[in-house]
């Protein structure tokens, strides 16, 4: 808990503490409690409006997620630990030297929304009002950029209009490029529960049929790009049948007339739009009759939407039908956007976005006088600085000598992520603040920073339907770690602004924050939470969840624009013209499918926090690429096996999931893989810088590549207490496992033998173990197991066939018991001295149910429906994210039988 100097230093042991997931941007409301043996334990808060105590798999993993292992708990200068003093003041004349020779624009931040506002707020105001320079982004660029823009057009100001509750009012979801099972599964679980209620009809416009689909009454695998042709078939259909809200037209808009002639333009007919879709016409018109016959509509929607190069149209296409209907800010309608990180829209308040001031604030000259006086800031940017892919080359190009990236992994995440590598490995400077040492992006660092993270972290956030909520803090800071905002204070105070960043506790900067907020506002701007400013140190710490806007001496307003009130000049909303394009890069014959990116169910980001957890892990344990069953036969691909993709940029080594949902011509990788983790399966890497030339954000969803099959001459599985990271050029992937981890490995080379080991493994072998070994060199087997203090501390297994031990009666091994003489012999036939059952790859992450388990359940318990699996097995009656595998697996049985 706070000691009076805002610094959380002895955490919350024995007490529950209230805090907030770091995870999606749903912001779920968590109960976090430390025993006595400083052992975790999380549960969902039921008093949080977003959660009601739910908590999807990722959340109530938490707890599995929080320690000391791997964390970097001391500032390091070129790999070497050094004192806070020493590491300031190499930031400060870093960043002074880049300054003094090439003027402020040669510095730059990449910041993150995992920073808290507070975090973010300092960050902002050290850059854009003291250095002088705009050239702070942050990785929601890569989240959310484009739906900014897009309110920003319409709405003259970047405003959710709408609330949670307004999925449970509404009469049809349509989710339009949000797998919102997977990427904010308690929201999807609401919306679910409220269908069972009201029979909420719901409509997933998405190219991959994914989880959202599996209780939806409509989906439309649309081609790449096709959004906005599909909603401007949309906008022509409602103005052609008599369903716009004339009156709210009339009153509150500009441009409808505009925006119907470039959707009559474009997609006429149903038919029309179909065809530019690539969809079905009788399906396409069902959607358009559906829309236009529901008053209450709720479009919701996502990266699918937003991580395009036209993603700043494809928002104004859902805002142009939401408008002209006048379905925005009444109960149960509006345009939705789900944000993708815990705190994307705070860092949208306080100006984290490199073309935005603080508190939703531009660069007119107006805006950035009134912050400059209210900062008394000696040094104002004047004009928007440089968006994520820019700044990135401008860091390649030499504009930019001194970097500092907080709390993300650009190395893996960013777009052409190999460039991004050589950039900063050419940099003058590069500083890298994370609670983690061993990240892709911090091995490339001079100067590392240990920063607070979830559970020591003290400040605030806000979910996508503009809820500030506090996360507070239960564990002690670990070694010399320290919150972002005080960083960025010490850094501040180092450049000689002692005054301006005197911070000593978050609550400061939030009556700061919002004191700004409020600043010569008086109803102009959206974003207002004057009636936070007052807030002493004991009502932050106590403050519960509270919506914006909270204009001081008003009550707070929910719901907006139902009666116009738009933040544009003239008080009306603007529906903009928009005509659809196809994705920014064509397919070809050396690059027939489109790659999409995107998220798998458990995982997060790039795995440093969801990586720790066996749990997690269990999911998915290697990377996959989907792809349909048709391009899989056409590539020379079968199912599991490892292939390599391949585009313009990079190549990538990952194992086929052929899945019939998947899109015909089209390929999906999950984001999150980086070289920690597997041997050579960085998304970033394959995807080219491309980006949408409003909202900087750049096109992840459709980048022209090619899936080949991989000879494999040998395949290898290592057990073991420690994470290992091969010296191996082929295919590898390593996973948590209850009590170690688990690596994967195969390639086309010659198998290795039992002398290329130490090189393989390099570390592995701890002091004092003894080795077993067996090797048939004829049949490409080589066996070694590695025991120290009778217990097994590694077990490697590799064979020229491919053949090696279950999964589940190795992860046996790991289980801890010493081992006598049999047992030794028995580790090296890959059995553990006791029968294990069949578990397979888990699907229930919260009881650990496998895949296999679940099959001969089902097969052969005579389970039956989803609720049937929940009681034999409880399998699905926790978080329900996985629901839709369960009713899969009840499907494939039943067609199994029926074969
Ligand atoms: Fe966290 Fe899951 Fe809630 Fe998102 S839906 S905030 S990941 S618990």
């Amino acid at each position: 808990m706070p000691d009076g100097s805002g610094i959380p230093r002895d955490g919350g042991a024995g007490r529950t503490v209230r805090t907030t997931c770091p995870y999606c941007g749903v912001g779920c409301g968590v109960l976090a409690e430390t025993g006595p043996d400083g052992a975790v334990t999380v549960r969902g808060d039921p008093d949080h409006p977003a959660n009601r105590g739910r908590l999807c798999s990722k959340g109530a993993a938490l707890a599995e997620t929080v320690g000391t292992q791997g964390r970097l708990l001391h500032p390091h200068l070129d790999g070497r630990p050094v004192s806070w003093d020493r590491a300031i003041g190499t930031l400060a004349a870093a960043f002074r030297h880049a300054i003094d020779h090439h003027g402020p624009d040669s510095v730059a931040l990449y910041v993150s929304g995992q920073l808290l506002t507070e975090d973010y707020y300092v960050a902002n105001k050290l850059m854009k009002g003291f250095i002088g320079t705009a050239n702070i982004d942050t990785n929601s660029r890569l989240c959310m950029a484009s739906t900014v823009a897009g309110h920003k057009r319409a709405f003259g100001s970047d405003t959710v209009p709408g609330t949670y509750g307004d999925l449970e009012q509404a009469d049809l979801v349509v989710l339009v490029g949000s797998n919102l099972a997977w990427c904010h599964p308690v929201l999807h679980q609401r919306l679910l529960a409220a269908r069972r209620e009201r029979g909420t009809r719901i409509v997933v416009v998405d190219p991959r049929r994914t989880a959202a689909c599996d209780e939806a009454d409509l989906h439309l695998a649309l081609a790449p790009g096709a959004d906005v042709a599909l909603f401007n078939g949309l906008l022509a259909h409602l103005h052609a049948g008599g369903h716009g809200d004339a009156a709210f037209v009339e009153r509150h808009t500009d441009g409808a007339a505009g925006a119907v002639a470039a959707a009559l333009a474009e997609a006429p007919t149903p038919e029309r739009a179909a065809a530019l879709c690539g969809l079905d016409p009788a399906a396409v018109r069902r959607f358009y009759d559906l829309f236009a016959a529901t008053e209450r509509v709720v479009t919701v929607f996502s990266q699918g939407v937003n991580q395009s190069a036209r993603g700043t149209d494809k928002v104004n296409a859902i805002l142009n039908a939401h408008l002209y209907t006048g379905r925005i800010g009444r109960p149960g309608m509006g345009p939705f956007s789900v944000t993708g990180q815990p705190n994307a829209m705070g860092g949208r308040e306080v100006g984290g976005l490199a073309n935005q001031l603080a508190a939703h604030m531009g660069f007119s000259a107006t805006e950035v006088d009134r912050v400059r006086r209210f900062w008394n800031a000696p040094r104002m940017a004047v004009r928007e600085g440089l968006k994520a892919v820019d700044l990135f080359r401008a860091v390649e190009d030499g504009r930019i000598r001194a970097l500092w990236i907080m709390a993300t992994n650009p190395a893996v995440s960013v777009p052409d992520a190999g460039r991004l590598r050589a950039a900063l490995s050419r940099c003058d400077f590069v500083a890298v603040s994370d609670g983690f040492a061993d990240t892709d992006t911090a091995r490339l660092a001079h100067l590392t920073l240990p920063a607070a993270l979830w559970g020591e972290k003290d400040g605030t956030v806000t979910n996508s339907d503009r809820t500030i909520a506090r996360q507070r803090p239960f564990l002690p800071l670990p070694g010399a770690a320290r919150p972002d905002w005080w960083i960025v204070s010490a850094l501040g105070r180092a450049l000689g602004w002692a005054d301006a960043f005197a911070y000593d506790r978050p609550a400061t900067i939030f009556r700061e924050h919002a004191a700004l907020s409020a600043f010569e506002n008086g109803g102009s701007r959206d974003f207002d939470i004057g009636a936070l400013a007052g807030l002493d140190d004991a009502a932050y710490d106590a403050l519960t969840s509270a919506p914006w806007p909270m204009r001081a001496g008003e009550a707070p307003t929910r719901r907006l624009f139902a009666d116009g009130g738009f933040f544009t000049p003239d008080r009306r909303a603007r529906l903009l013209p928009v005509t659809g394009r196809p994705p920014a890069r064509a397919r070809s014959a050396d690059f027939p499918l489109w790659l999409n990116s995107g998220r798998t169910r458990d995982h997060w980001h790039t795995m440093t926090r969801t990586g720790r957890s066996p749990r997690l892990s269990a999911h998915t344990p290697e990377p996959c690429v989907d792809l349909h069953p048709a391009d899989a036969a056409r590539a020379g691909v079968t199912d599991g096996a490892v292939v390599r993709i391949v585009t313009a940029t990079g190549t990538a080594l990952a194992r086929a999931a052929l899945k019939d949902g998947q899109r015909p011509g089209e390929a999906f990788l999950p984001m999150h893989w980086t070289d920690r983790f597997t041997g050579a399966c960085v998304a970033g890497t394959l995807i080219d810088a491309v980006a949408d030339p409003v909202s900087g954000q750049p096109e992840l969803k459709a980048m022209p590549a090619r899936v080949e099959p991989v000879t494999l001459r040998w395949a290898g599985c290592l057990l073991s207490r420690e994470p290992v990271e091969p010296r191996h050029a082929g295919y590898w992937a390593r996973h948590a496992v209850p009590g170690g981890h688990v690596l994967a490995l195969a390639g086309e080379d010659a198998p290795p033998d039992a002398g290329a080991l130490a090189d393989l493994f390099p570390g592995l072998s701890p002091a004092g173990a003894d080795t077993v070994d067996y090797e048939d060199r004829r049949r490409g087997v080589l066996r070694r197991a590695w025991i120290a203090d009778d217990r097994l501390a590694a077990c490697l297994f590799l064979a020229a066939d491919g053949a090696l031990p279950s999964r589940d009666r190795l992860l046996r091994l790991l289980a801890g018991e010493p081992l006598d003489a049999a047992a030794r012999l028995a580790v090296l036939s890959g059995r553990s001295s006791e029968p294990a059952a069949a578990e397979g790859r888990i699907v229930c992450s919260c009881f650990r149910v496998g895949l296999d388990r679940l099959t001969a359940a089902v097969r052969d318990g005579g389970l039956t429906s989803v609720e049937a699996i929940g009681r034999a097995l409880n399998a699905g009656t926790n978080c329900g994210s996985c629901v839709p595998e369960l009713r899969e697996i009840l499907a494939a049985v039943r067609e199994g039988a029926a074969a």
